[in-house]
Protein backbone atom coordinates (compact mmCIF):
# COMPACT_ATOMS: atom_id res chain seq x y z
CA UNK A 1 0.00 0.00 0.00
CA UNK A 2 1.32 3.43 -1.13
CA UNK A 3 0.06 6.64 0.93
CA UNK A 4 0.87 10.08 0.34
CA UNK A 5 0.64 12.65 3.08
CA UNK A 6 0.49 15.99 2.51
CA UNK A 7 0.94 19.61 4.17
CA UNK A 8 -0.62 22.27 2.18
CA UNK A 9 0.67 25.85 3.18
CA UNK A 10 -0.98 28.96 1.64
CA UNK A 11 1.82 29.09 -0.81
CA UNK A 12 3.65 25.90 -0.78
CA UNK A 13 2.88 22.16 -0.87
CA UNK A 14 5.15 19.09 1.24
CA UNK A 15 4.75 15.74 0.54
CA UNK A 16 5.74 12.99 1.91
CA UNK A 17 5.17 9.47 -0.08
CA UNK A 18 5.31 5.96 2.16
CA UNK A 19 5.29 2.58 1.41
CA UNK A 20 3.35 1.57 4.55
CA UNK A 21 4.55 -2.15 3.68
CA UNK A 22 7.85 -1.22 5.67
CA UNK A 23 6.98 2.43 6.85
CA UNK A 24 9.64 3.47 4.37
CA UNK A 25 9.71 7.05 2.86
CA UNK A 26 9.81 6.20 -1.17
CA UNK A 27 10.01 9.86 -2.26
CA UNK A 28 9.45 13.55 -0.36
CA UNK A 29 9.58 16.80 -1.47
CA UNK A 30 8.31 20.46 -1.41
CA UNK A 31 6.53 23.10 -3.86
CA UNK A 32 7.31 26.55 -2.90
CA UNK A 33 6.45 30.04 -3.98
CA UNK A 34 3.20 28.54 -5.21
CA UNK A 35 1.25 31.27 -7.07
CA UNK A 36 4.48 33.95 -6.47
CA UNK A 37 7.36 34.73 -9.05
CA UNK A 38 10.14 32.09 -8.79
CA UNK A 39 7.43 28.82 -7.58
CA UNK A 40 9.88 25.63 -7.78
CA UNK A 41 9.86 21.85 -6.65
CA UNK A 42 12.28 19.80 -4.94
CA UNK A 43 11.73 16.24 -5.02
CA UNK A 44 13.72 13.59 -3.19
CA UNK A 45 14.28 10.01 -3.68
CA UNK A 46 16.45 7.01 -4.02
CA UNK A 47 18.87 9.07 -2.30
CA UNK A 48 18.76 12.19 -5.53
CA UNK A 49 17.47 15.20 -5.56
CA UNK A 50 15.67 17.24 -8.20
CA UNK A 51 15.12 21.04 -7.91
CA UNK A 52 13.29 23.26 -10.44
CA UNK A 53 11.64 26.34 -11.35
CA UNK A 54 8.58 26.18 -12.80
CA UNK A 55 5.42 27.87 -13.21
CA UNK A 56 2.53 26.79 -10.43
CA UNK A 57 -0.44 29.39 -10.32
CA UNK A 58 -2.17 27.33 -8.09
CA UNK A 59 -2.70 24.37 -5.20
CA UNK A 60 -4.05 22.64 -8.53
CA UNK A 61 -1.02 23.02 -10.80
CA UNK A 62 1.45 21.93 -7.72
CA UNK A 63 -0.32 18.77 -7.89
CA UNK A 64 -0.54 18.17 -11.62
CA UNK A 65 3.24 18.61 -11.57
CA UNK A 66 3.87 16.53 -8.41
CA UNK A 67 1.80 13.38 -9.81
CA UNK A 68 3.78 13.50 -13.54
CA UNK A 69 7.09 14.14 -12.13
CA UNK A 70 5.74 11.02 -9.63
CA UNK A 71 5.31 9.14 -12.92
CA UNK A 72 8.22 10.92 -15.18
CA UNK A 73 11.05 9.81 -12.26
CA UNK A 74 9.91 6.67 -12.26
CA UNK A 75 9.38 6.52 -8.99
CA UNK A 76 5.90 5.26 -9.25
CA UNK A 77 5.09 3.54 -12.36
CA UNK A 78 0.86 4.34 -12.14
CA UNK A 79 -1.56 6.92 -10.48
CA UNK A 80 -3.18 3.69 -9.59
CA UNK A 81 -0.38 2.74 -7.11
CA UNK A 82 -1.64 5.68 -4.92
CA UNK A 83 -3.91 4.40 -2.47
CA UNK A 84 -4.72 6.65 0.32
CA UNK A 85 -3.93 10.78 0.63
CA UNK A 86 -3.80 11.86 4.44
CA UNK A 87 -3.79 15.46 4.57
CA UNK A 88 -2.65 17.96 7.72
CA UNK A 89 -5.37 19.83 8.74
CA UNK A 90 -4.58 22.67 11.20
CA UNK A 91 -8.19 23.22 13.26
CA UNK A 92 -10.94 21.21 13.91
CA UNK A 93 -12.41 22.87 16.90
CA UNK A 94 -14.04 20.87 19.48
CA UNK A 95 -15.53 18.97 16.64
CA UNK A 96 -13.18 16.24 15.42
CA UNK A 97 -11.44 14.40 18.04
CA UNK A 98 -9.44 11.91 16.16
CA UNK A 99 -8.57 11.65 12.19
CA UNK A 100 -11.55 11.36 9.48
CA UNK A 101 -12.41 10.35 6.00
CA UNK A 102 -12.48 13.68 4.18
CA UNK A 103 -16.34 13.92 2.45
CA UNK A 104 -18.11 17.53 1.72
CA UNK A 105 -18.72 17.89 5.31
CA UNK A 106 -15.02 17.91 6.66
CA UNK A 107 -14.06 21.10 4.16
CA UNK A 108 -17.48 22.84 5.19
CA UNK A 109 -15.97 22.44 8.72
CA UNK A 110 -12.83 23.73 7.78
CA UNK A 111 -14.44 26.71 6.01
CA UNK A 112 -16.51 27.87 8.92
CA UNK A 113 -13.86 27.34 11.36
CA UNK A 114 -11.20 29.45 9.32
CA UNK A 115 -11.59 32.37 11.94
CA UNK A 116 -9.88 30.26 14.40
CA UNK A 117 -6.51 29.47 11.70
CA UNK A 118 -7.07 32.22 9.14
CA UNK A 119 -3.55 31.12 7.29
CA UNK A 120 -4.03 27.12 7.78
CA UNK A 121 -7.41 25.88 6.89
CA UNK A 122 -7.98 28.12 3.62
CA UNK A 123 -4.91 26.32 2.55
CA UNK A 124 -6.08 23.00 3.82
CA UNK A 125 -9.01 23.08 1.73
CA UNK A 126 -6.87 24.00 -1.40
CA UNK A 127 -4.91 21.19 -0.66
CA UNK A 128 -7.89 19.09 -0.74
CA UNK A 129 -9.53 20.38 -3.58
CA UNK A 130 -6.52 20.08 -5.86
CA UNK A 131 -5.81 16.65 -5.02
CA UNK A 132 -9.75 15.66 -5.48
CA UNK A 133 -9.55 17.46 -9.12
CA UNK A 134 -6.34 15.19 -9.92
CA UNK A 135 -7.23 11.54 -8.26
CA UNK A 136 -10.94 11.64 -7.79
CA UNK A 137 -10.99 8.47 -6.71
CA UNK A 138 -8.62 8.01 -4.30
CA UNK A 139 -9.90 8.19 -0.54
CA UNK A 140 -8.54 11.07 1.57
CA UNK A 141 -7.99 11.23 4.78
CA UNK A 142 -8.01 14.90 7.55
CA UNK A 143 -5.46 14.55 10.12
CA UNK A 144 -6.00 17.66 12.81
CA UNK A 145 -3.48 19.56 14.76
CA UNK A 146 -6.09 20.07 17.61
CA UNK A 147 -7.14 16.39 17.26
CA UNK A 148 -5.47 15.03 20.31
CA UNK A 149 -5.55 17.64 22.72
CA UNK A 150 -9.39 17.20 22.87
CA UNK A 151 -9.34 14.61 26.03
CA UNK A 152 -8.32 17.88 27.76
CA UNK A 153 -11.44 18.69 30.96
CA UNK A 154 -12.72 21.67 31.25
CA UNK A 155 -11.30 22.86 34.26
CA UNK A 156 -8.07 22.76 31.42
CA UNK A 157 -9.17 23.87 28.76
CA UNK A 158 -11.42 26.93 29.81
CA UNK A 159 -9.59 30.51 30.55
CA UNK A 160 -10.93 32.36 33.44
CA UNK A 161 -12.90 34.70 31.59
CA UNK A 162 -16.49 35.37 31.12
CA UNK A 163 -18.65 31.89 30.04
CA UNK A 164 -20.47 33.42 27.36
CA UNK A 165 -17.15 34.09 25.31
CA UNK A 166 -16.91 30.31 25.08
CA UNK A 167 -20.61 29.49 24.24
CA UNK A 168 -21.26 31.85 21.89
CA UNK A 169 -17.71 32.33 20.37
CA UNK A 170 -15.26 29.57 21.12
CA UNK A 171 -13.20 31.14 23.20
CA UNK A 172 -10.98 27.74 25.14
CA UNK A 173 -7.59 26.16 24.75
CA UNK A 174 -7.62 24.22 21.96
CA UNK A 175 -3.91 22.87 21.71
CA UNK A 176 -1.56 22.14 18.51
CA UNK A 177 1.77 20.53 17.45
CA UNK A 178 -1.39 17.54 18.36
CA UNK A 179 -0.03 14.96 15.68
CA UNK A 180 3.38 15.58 16.89
CA UNK A 181 2.61 14.90 20.67
CA UNK A 182 0.61 11.50 19.70
CA UNK A 183 3.32 10.37 17.50
CA UNK A 184 5.74 11.09 20.30
CA UNK A 185 2.82 9.41 22.56
CA UNK A 186 2.97 6.17 20.88
CA UNK A 187 6.29 5.74 20.49
CA UNK A 188 6.87 5.83 24.21
CA UNK A 189 3.73 3.40 24.62
CA UNK A 190 5.55 0.91 22.16
CA UNK A 191 9.21 1.51 23.81
CA UNK A 192 7.67 0.41 27.02
CA UNK A 193 5.27 -2.05 26.10
CA UNK A 194 3.20 -0.93 28.39
CA UNK A 195 -0.28 1.22 28.32
CA UNK A 196 0.03 3.33 31.40
CA UNK A 197 2.52 5.90 31.41
CA UNK A 198 3.16 9.79 32.49
CA UNK A 199 5.17 11.56 29.88
CA UNK A 200 5.76 15.01 29.23
CA UNK A 201 6.37 15.76 25.21
CA UNK A 202 8.10 18.46 24.51
CA UNK A 203 8.17 19.48 21.21
CA UNK A 204 10.14 22.51 21.26
CA UNK A 205 11.49 23.56 17.16
CA UNK A 206 10.34 27.10 16.15
CA UNK A 207 7.04 27.15 17.12
CA UNK A 208 7.43 24.71 20.57
CA UNK A 209 4.69 23.29 22.25
CA UNK A 210 5.00 21.46 25.51
CA UNK A 211 2.42 18.51 26.42
CA UNK A 212 1.33 16.59 29.32
CA UNK A 213 0.41 13.04 28.53
CA UNK A 214 -1.67 10.23 30.56
CA UNK A 215 -1.72 7.01 29.26
CA UNK A 216 -1.50 7.82 26.13
CA UNK A 217 -3.82 10.93 26.25
CA UNK A 218 -3.41 14.53 26.27
CA UNK A 219 -4.14 16.16 29.78
CA UNK A 220 -2.92 19.86 29.52
CA UNK A 221 -0.86 21.51 26.58
CA UNK A 222 0.76 24.64 26.30
CA UNK A 223 -0.42 26.29 23.68
CA UNK A 224 -3.83 27.93 23.54
CA UNK A 225 -6.41 29.44 21.66
CA UNK A 226 -3.91 29.68 19.17
CA UNK A 227 -0.35 28.75 19.04
CA UNK A 228 0.79 32.31 20.66
CA UNK A 229 0.33 30.80 23.89
CA UNK A 230 2.84 28.74 26.26
CA UNK A 231 6.43 28.98 26.27
CA UNK A 232 8.56 31.41 24.77
CA UNK A 233 9.31 29.91 20.57
CA UNK A 234 11.41 30.98 17.95
CA UNK A 235 9.69 34.42 17.21
CA UNK A 236 6.39 34.03 19.48
CA UNK A 237 6.21 35.71 22.72
CA UNK A 238 4.50 32.65 24.84
CA UNK A 239 2.11 33.45 27.71
CA UNK A 240 2.14 37.07 28.71
CA UNK A 241 0.28 39.37 30.56
CA UNK A 242 -2.17 40.36 28.31
CA UNK A 243 -2.43 44.02 29.32
CA UNK A 244 0.30 44.86 27.43
CA UNK A 245 -1.13 44.84 24.48
CA UNK A 246 -3.76 47.46 24.69
CA UNK A 247 -0.56 50.04 26.05
CA UNK A 248 1.68 49.05 23.59
CA UNK A 249 -0.95 49.83 20.81
CA UNK A 250 -1.16 53.64 22.57
CA UNK A 251 2.55 54.06 23.10
CA UNK A 252 3.23 52.58 19.44
CA UNK A 253 0.28 53.85 17.87
CA UNK A 254 -0.63 50.21 16.39
CA UNK A 255 -3.77 48.59 16.01
CA UNK A 256 -4.38 45.40 17.47
CA UNK A 257 -3.50 42.90 15.12
CA UNK A 258 -0.18 44.97 14.14
CA UNK A 259 0.51 44.39 17.72
CA UNK A 260 -0.57 40.48 17.73
CA UNK A 261 1.68 40.42 14.73
CA UNK A 262 4.79 41.38 16.47
CA UNK A 263 4.07 39.28 19.41
CA UNK A 264 3.75 36.46 16.54
CA UNK A 265 6.64 37.59 14.00
CA UNK A 266 8.71 39.85 16.32
CA UNK A 267 8.60 38.49 19.65
CA UNK A 268 10.58 35.12 21.22
CA UNK A 269 14.48 34.72 20.56
CA UNK A 270 14.31 36.81 17.91
CA UNK A 271 12.72 39.89 19.92
CA UNK A 272 14.95 39.61 22.89
CA UNK A 273 18.31 38.65 21.41
CA UNK A 274 17.07 41.46 18.41
CA UNK A 275 19.16 39.28 15.97
CA UNK A 276 17.58 35.84 14.97
CA UNK A 277 15.16 33.53 15.91
CA UNK A 278 17.26 30.68 15.30
CA UNK A 279 18.83 28.50 18.46
CA UNK A 280 22.00 27.89 16.76
CA UNK A 281 22.54 31.59 15.72
CA UNK A 282 21.55 32.66 19.49
CA UNK A 283 23.96 29.84 21.10
CA UNK A 284 26.98 31.41 18.63
CA UNK A 285 26.37 34.44 19.90
CA UNK A 286 26.01 33.02 23.57
CA UNK A 287 29.69 31.99 22.59
CA UNK A 288 30.63 35.52 22.16
CA UNK A 289 29.19 36.57 25.62
CA UNK A 290 26.31 38.82 23.95
CA UNK A 291 24.03 39.55 26.87
CA UNK A 292 21.17 39.53 24.70
CA UNK A 293 21.44 36.40 23.28
CA UNK A 294 22.25 34.84 26.65
CA UNK A 295 19.65 36.15 28.32
CA UNK A 296 17.07 34.85 25.28
CA UNK A 297 18.61 31.46 26.01
CA UNK A 298 17.72 31.14 29.20
CA UNK A 299 14.37 32.65 28.98
CA UNK A 300 13.83 29.94 26.59
CA UNK A 301 15.25 27.35 28.80
CA UNK A 302 13.28 28.72 31.84
CA UNK A 303 9.54 28.70 30.09
CA UNK A 304 10.16 25.04 28.90
CA UNK A 305 11.51 23.92 32.60
CA UNK A 306 8.35 26.04 33.73
CA UNK A 307 5.89 24.17 32.18
CA UNK A 308 8.25 20.58 32.93
CA UNK A 309 7.41 21.63 36.25
CA UNK A 310 3.98 22.15 36.25
CA UNK A 311 2.60 19.20 34.52
CA UNK A 312 4.81 17.51 36.74
CA UNK A 313 2.25 18.22 39.17
CA UNK A 314 -0.40 17.92 37.51
CA UNK A 315 0.32 14.45 36.36
CA UNK A 316 1.10 13.50 39.93
CA UNK A 317 5.07 12.76 38.61
CA UNK A 318 6.55 12.00 35.58
CA UNK A 319 8.31 8.75 34.04
CA UNK A 320 9.40 10.10 30.91
CA UNK A 321 10.37 13.28 29.51
CA UNK A 322 10.77 13.58 25.60
CA UNK A 323 12.81 16.02 23.44
CA UNK A 324 11.58 16.79 19.90
CA UNK A 325 11.25 19.32 16.94
CA UNK A 326 14.31 21.49 15.72
CA UNK A 327 15.71 22.29 19.03
CA UNK A 328 14.71 19.20 20.92
CA UNK A 329 16.38 16.64 18.04
CA UNK A 330 19.10 18.74 17.95
CA UNK A 331 19.71 20.86 20.33
CA UNK A 332 22.62 19.19 22.91
CA UNK A 333 23.38 22.38 25.22
CA UNK A 334 19.88 23.66 25.49
CA UNK A 335 18.65 20.01 26.32
CA UNK A 336 21.59 19.68 28.86
CA UNK A 337 20.35 23.34 30.50
CA UNK A 338 16.72 22.29 30.62
CA UNK A 339 17.56 18.77 32.45
CA UNK A 340 20.13 20.48 35.27
CA UNK A 341 17.49 22.83 35.52
CA UNK A 342 15.05 19.95 36.86
CA UNK A 343 18.03 18.51 38.87
CA UNK A 344 15.49 18.94 42.07
CA UNK A 345 13.37 16.82 40.74
CA UNK A 346 16.25 13.76 40.49
CA UNK A 347 16.44 14.19 36.69
CA UNK A 348 19.99 13.58 35.91
CA UNK A 349 21.72 13.38 32.19
CA UNK A 350 24.38 11.57 30.70
CA UNK A 351 26.49 13.98 29.21
CA UNK A 352 27.85 11.52 26.14
CA UNK A 353 24.30 10.02 25.78
CA UNK A 354 23.24 13.56 24.98
CA UNK A 355 25.62 14.16 22.39
CA UNK A 356 23.45 13.32 19.57
CA UNK A 357 21.67 14.62 16.59
CA UNK A 358 18.16 13.54 15.56
CA UNK A 359 18.56 9.73 16.79
CA UNK A 360 16.12 7.92 19.16
CA UNK A 361 18.53 8.16 22.53
CA UNK A 362 17.76 7.98 26.54
CA UNK A 363 19.45 10.64 27.45
CA UNK A 364 19.18 10.26 31.38
CA UNK A 365 21.98 7.64 33.52
CA UNK A 366 20.69 4.99 34.85
CA UNK A 367 19.90 6.49 38.32
CA UNK A 368 17.90 9.46 37.39
CA UNK A 369 14.26 9.57 38.64
CA UNK A 370 12.63 10.42 34.95
CA UNK A 371 13.59 8.74 31.99
CA UNK A 372 14.49 11.34 29.82
CA UNK A 373 15.09 10.76 26.03
CA UNK A 374 15.29 12.51 22.20
CA UNK A 375 12.66 11.00 20.10
CA UNK A 376 12.72 12.54 16.47
CA UNK A 377 8.89 13.42 15.83
CA UNK A 378 7.28 12.25 12.32
CA UNK A 379 3.86 13.88 11.95
CA UNK A 380 4.13 12.96 8.46
CA UNK A 381 4.00 9.09 8.95
CA UNK A 382 1.47 9.72 11.21
CA UNK A 383 -0.79 11.09 9.04
CA UNK A 384 -0.32 7.97 6.57
CA UNK A 385 -1.00 5.47 9.58
CA UNK A 386 -3.67 7.41 10.16
CA UNK A 387 -4.82 7.09 6.40
CA UNK A 388 -4.02 3.46 6.11
CA UNK A 389 -5.59 3.00 9.24
CA UNK A 390 -9.28 4.68 7.84
CA UNK A 391 -9.09 3.53 4.21
CA UNK A 392 -8.54 0.23 5.60
CA UNK A 393 -11.28 0.28 8.06
P1 LIG B 1 9.29 24.36 12.76
O1 LIG B 1 8.57 24.73 14.01
O2 LIG B 1 9.35 25.46 11.76
O3 LIG B 1 8.91 22.99 12.21
P2 LIG B 1 11.78 23.04 13.44
O4 LIG B 1 11.18 21.96 14.27
O5 LIG B 1 12.40 22.67 12.15
O6 LIG B 1 10.79 24.24 13.24
O7 LIG B 1 12.88 23.75 14.35
C1 LIG B 1 13.64 24.81 13.88
C2 LIG B 1 14.57 25.21 15.02
O8 LIG B 1 15.44 24.10 15.28
C3 LIG B 1 15.43 26.41 14.70
O9 LIG B 1 15.35 27.35 15.75
C4 LIG B 1 16.82 25.84 14.69
O10 LIG B 1 17.69 26.70 15.34
C5 LIG B 1 16.71 24.61 15.57
N1 LIG B 1 17.81 23.70 15.24
C6 LIG B 1 17.94 22.91 14.18
N2 LIG B 1 19.15 22.29 14.21
C7 LIG B 1 19.77 22.72 15.33
C8 LIG B 1 21.02 22.48 15.95
N3 LIG B 1 21.90 21.65 15.41
N4 LIG B 1 21.31 23.11 17.11
C9 LIG B 1 20.43 23.97 17.66
N5 LIG B 1 19.23 24.23 17.14
C10 LIG B 1 18.90 23.63 16.00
Amino acid sequence: MKIISINTGSSSLKFSLFNMDDESVIASGLFERIGIEGSNYTIKFNGEKVNQQVELNSHVDAVKVLLDKLIDLGIISSLNEIDGIGHRLVHGKDKYRESVLINDEVVEDLDKFKCFAPLHNPANILGINAFKEALPNVPMVGVFDTAFHQTMDSTTYLYAVPYSWYQNHGVRKYGFHGTSHRYIAETVKEMLGKDEFRLISCHIGNGGSITAIKDGKCVDTSMGFTPLAGIMMGTRSGDIDPSIIPYVMEQEGKNASEVIDDLNKRSGLFGMSEYSSDMRDILEKCGQQDEKAIVARDKYVRRVVDYIAQYYVLLGGADVIVFTAGVGENSIPVRRQICEELACFGVKIDLDKNNVRGEVVKISTDDSSIDVYVIPTDEELMIARDTLHLINR
